[in-house]
């Protein structure tokens, strides 16, 4: 099973993924035919009903060009507006699966949806070391082994 990953809607991944998400025509109100240009396919995206007024102003995405077209601010966060009918790719997207606290709760570093440890602690680095070669060794639910496998140095990952 794969961990849980809870999005912060920081916007973070979106910010420059205007060359990525293409707006091609407006098909109807709030209905538009887009291509995914990384993948070259194309979908056609509705905004969210409880979005539209969010992406009617256009002073933020004016002020962010090289942002995904459909990302606006919404209070503290920053969101997509067309979260029921992005790409595949954009929902399949976890910027972080795991964070890593130490014994006494300190976190120690992250890993992301890539699978790569960002962390400078060197005792954490070597204990994913191992973890890297178990995974290559038998890479079946290696999302799911990270954990243990961790644990097991007395890491805790959430
Ligand atoms: S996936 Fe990550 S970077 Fe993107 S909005 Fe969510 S928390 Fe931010
Ligand atoms: S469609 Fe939504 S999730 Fe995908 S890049 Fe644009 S704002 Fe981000």
């Amino acid at each position: 099973m794969a961990m849980a990953f809870d999005c912060r809607q920081c916007g973070r991944c979106c910010m420059h993924l205007g060359d990525y998400i293409e707006i091609e025509r407006e098909v109807g109100p709030f209905e538009f035919t887009c291509c995914s240009v990384s993948s070259g396919t194309t979908f056609t995206a509705r905004v969210d009903a409880d979005k539209q007024d969010l992406f009617s102003d256009r002073t933020w995405i004016r002020e962010h060009p090289a942002a995904c077209p459909f990302l606006r601010p919404s209070g503290t966060r920053i969101v997509c507006t067309i979260h029921h009918t992005s790409p595949a790719q954009c929902k399949a997207y976890r910027c972080v699966i795991a964070r890593i606290y130490s014994p006494d709760g300190v976190e120690m570093g992250y890993i992301t949806g890539t699978r790569a440890l960002h962390s400078s602690d060197p005792a954490l680095r070597a204990a994913w070391d191992e973890v890297e070669r178990a995974i290559a060794a038998c890479p079946e639910d290696a999302e799911s082994r990270i954990a243990p496998l961790l644990a097991r140095r007395g890491y805790r990952c959430e």
